[in-house]
């Protein structure tokens, strides 16, 4: 089959290798049409991750635990490129019920057995069967399950990781329900869904279209203000679009205060900058991934305003579903944050685009019944 492999920042390309086949009765191979590029890729394709945390170890900057969490290796090529994807199944495991060849369905990039004590807890990226790394497209090692740009995606775990995809959604519009897009709504949904009428800001940055999500999520729960700032003119213009109100003051100098404000930023004093934002009893909840051996907290202002400070993976196979419900019912326009869509062919070339979100796509391979 055809795989577009990952090899080095700026180089990836199309190979032949071989089809993964079903192993076992629990698994099951699905074939992808929509892919989109997650916002951890957009770094790793170009800048040299790798090299950096190895530099980062040699100069004590970077946490010991990282080597010990994803290894010496993480993200050096070649593996195959994509974890975010809509999918048709093509074929079911034995012990893999209520799928039939065609259903479309979102695949979470974590594989998760959904049904260990961490999984039933909702922890799904603590899974005690396959760990918090085992992912698709180079964050994991079993790259002979291919990627989501490979022609068949083994699916591990399918009962649970196989989630239909609501008929009534474009699934364009969900080209990252495997990832950025419910690592968005973990961060928002907790803190916002019953609870209109919170003030929200959201520091975009290298999570560059999870942040908008947030947005998007925000403004749909109700959030009396959603405030965005980032120095990207393209994703301020997305956030716009979707009902933020742009800040152009550093965020360090604002003086506006609020319930809840989200880090998508990677900067080391973006924390710091959060919470001095917060009111009392306000949360702070920062997705970005600092690998730094340390990064500052004004300990004393959590305390002293009763503040909560959150961060985490994402666990997208126990967000996903009520996601995807809440997206079908309020209709939020999470395709909005799309800012390049591609051919299939062209993906080697947009997804080195320096753009906020990229998505891919080639036509179905079956009809659907209307
Ligand atoms: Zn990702
Ligand atoms: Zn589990």
């Amino acid at each position: 089959m055809r795989q577009l492999t990952y090899l080095k920042p700026g180089a990836l390309r199309w190979d032949e290798v071989p089809e993964p086949s079903l192993k076992d009765s629990t698994s099951a191979l699905v074939r992808p049409f929509v892919v989109a590029r997650c916002d951890l890729d957009a770094v790793f394709l170009r800048h040299n991750v790798a090299r950096t945390l190895r530099l980062g170890r040699l100069l004590h900057q970077v946490d010991p635990s990282v080597a010990d969490t994803v290894g010496t290796d993480y993200l050096r090529g070649p593996f195959p490129m994509g974890h975010e994807c809509v999918a048709e199944v093509l074929e079911v495991g034995a012990d893999v019920h209520g799928f039939s060849r065609g259903d479309r369905v979102v695949v979470p990039f974590q594989i998760s057995c959904g049904t260990c004590p961490m999984c039933t807890r909702s922890l799904t990226s603590q899974c005690e069967t396959h760990g918090s790394f085992d992912m698709f497209g180079g964050i994991g090692r079993d790259t002979a399950r291919g990627g989501m740009l490979s022609d068949v995606v083994l699916v591990p775990q399918a009962q649970r990781m196989l989630i239909p995809v609501p008929a009534s959604l474009d699934p364009l519009d969900l080209a990252s329900a495997s990832d950025n897009l419910p690592d968005a709504w973990s961060r928002v949904a907790p803190e916002l869904l019953g609870s209109p009428g919170k003030d929200v800001l959201v520091l975009g940055g290298s999570a560059r279209s999870i942040s908008l999500y947030c947005v998007a999520f925000a403004v749909a729960m109700q959030a009396s203000r959603v405030d965005y700032s980032d120095r990207n003119s393209e994703r301020c213009a997305i956030a716009s679009n979707l009902g933020a109100t742009i800040v152009e003051a550093p965020v360090a100098a604002t003086s506006r205060r609020y319930d809840l404000v989200v880090n998508g930023s990677s900067r080391r004093s973006a924390i710091a900058e959060s919470i001095r934002c917060l009111r009392p009893g306000g949360v702070c909840t920062s997705m970005s991934i600092y690998f730094n051996k340390s990064v500052p907290v004004p300990f004393f202002q959590l305390y002293a305003k009763n503040l909560t400070l959150k961060t985490g993976l994402a666990n997208p196979m126990a967000d996903i579903p009520p996601m995807l419900q809440f997206i079908e019912e309020h209709r939020v326009d999470v395709g909005a944050v799309t800012s390049r869509l591609a051919e299939w062919n062209q993906a080697p070339e947009a997804l080195l685009d320096d753009t906020t979100k990229v998505v891919i796509h080639r036509p179905p391979m079956f009809r659907r019944e209307l």
